[in-house]
């Protein structure tokens, strides 16, 4: 990326990433009002572009908020309390497909955990035993699914561990955190049976924090409206009340959709399917240059995340000192997350980031190493 407004200190962390000068140019635009026509006519080219990025036909809510508030939406929309026999599945391999299963715990419902090995993940089969042994003490409102765990790399083949999901449970929704990969890596809401597919603005579509999007499926509409405590901020009914007129019913972060709509022409001007393979070769090359510098990979390539790679550490190397000295040349990347932090360190690669950008950084820390 070779538009970013301040070339000194650049981000290769896995999200916030740098949004390019033009997003945030968008974002110094003249106010308008958040009832204006000028608001419904943005938020409308916005949505159909959405459509495109999330490739469904129906709706994408815009929401104010992270990418959390929407795993608490999908909660307090797609599973009944407990008392109405309202169940949830959270299928977890990494930090935060363990923080939607505290979300749906603190929304008070009965929440079934089945966990893997974190630099592991789950397959088709695995996510469809974990279903069936779900299933086998009891009916399932909903299945939540974290696409790509960004705290370890690890992306799950969403397309056929969501058909065996649906296979074992179709009544079940299916909610996908597409946090770390829409923009990213292959993602078809529509062709693959996608309920709730949600993301944040900060990773792969390159746009400051602050907005969080879901794609939300029929379905999931029907369901809401048999569900008690929905909340209003995060009510789908309230919203879908609302997007059919091209508006919200809270005043919208106008600035930052003013910056998606620059990064959604962005994306789309690139093809989908380009900017899917360019995030496929940053990982590629990512890895060709962990094995130069004797680093190890530390998830098998068929699991790897296109968007983000952990690489674990090589003997005598202190972490936090190359971190540090990368951060002094002005080129910043993460720690391991959690117990992995100073065992491994993690690169983003997502957004906008060239093979030339990933040189850089590379140079950066081939200096640093003896
Ligand atoms: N899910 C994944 C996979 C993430 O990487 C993150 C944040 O890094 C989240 C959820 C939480 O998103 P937010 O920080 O936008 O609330």
């Amino acid at each position: 990326m070779n538009d970013v407004a301040d070339s000194r200190q650049r981000l290769y962390i896995p999200g916030p990433v740098d949004v390019p000068a033009d997003a945030l140019a968008a974002q110094t635009e003249p106010m308008v009002g958040h009832r204006s026509v000028e608001m419904d006519q943005l938020f409308a080219r916005v949505q159909d572009k959405l459509r495109q990025a999330f490739c469904t036909r129906s709706r994408v809510y815009v929401v104010a908020c992270s990418g959390s508030g929407l795993h608490e939406a999908c909660i307090r929309n797609g599973v009944r309390d407990p008392e109405d026999g309202g169940r949830v599945l959270c299928l977890v391999n990494g930090a935060f497909g363990q923080r939607w299963y505290e979300v749906a715990q603190g929304c008070g419902k009965e929440v079934v955990k089945a966990e893997r090995p974190w630099f592991q993940g789950f397959n088709a089969y695995q996510a469809g035993q974990a279903v069936r042994a779900a299933l086998a003490q009891g009916p399932l409102d909903a299945v939540c699914l974290v696409h790509n765990e960004t705290s370890t790399g690890v992306m799950a083949p969403l397309g056929p561990v969501a058909a065996t999901i649906r296979g074992f449970a179709p009544d079940a929704l299916l909610f996908v955190d597409a946090v770390s990969s829409l923009g990213g890596a292959e993602i078809r809401v529509d062709d693959w049976g996608l309920d709730v597919c949600l993301t944040s603005s900060q990773k792969a579509l390159a746009v400051p924090p602050g907005l969080a999007l879901a794609a939300v499926s029929d379905r999931v509409l029907e369901r809401a409206a048999q569900v008690k405590g929905r909340g209003w901020y995060f009510d789908f009914l309230n919203l879908e009340k609302y997007l059919v007129r091209s508006t919200t019913p809270a005043t919208p972060a106008i600035s930052l959709i003013r910056a998606l709509e620059v990064q959604l022409d962005r994306m789309l001007a690139e093809g989908l399917e380009a900017r899917w393979q360019r995030h496929q070769a940053l990982c590629d090359h990512t890895r060709a240059w962990a094995d130069n510098a004797g680093f190890r990979p530390c998830v098998p390539w068929t699991r790897a995340s296109p968007t983000v790679s952990t690489l674990g550490n090589r003997p005598g190397n202190d972490i936090a000192r190359m971190l540090a000295y990368a951060k002094r040349h002005g080129r910043e990347i993460s720690d391991g997350y959690g117990p992995q932090k100073g065992q491994s360190f993690r690169i983003g690669h997502m957004g906008e980031t060239t093979l030339p950008d990933l040189d850089c950084l590379f140079a950066v820390l081939e200096d640093y190493l003896p």
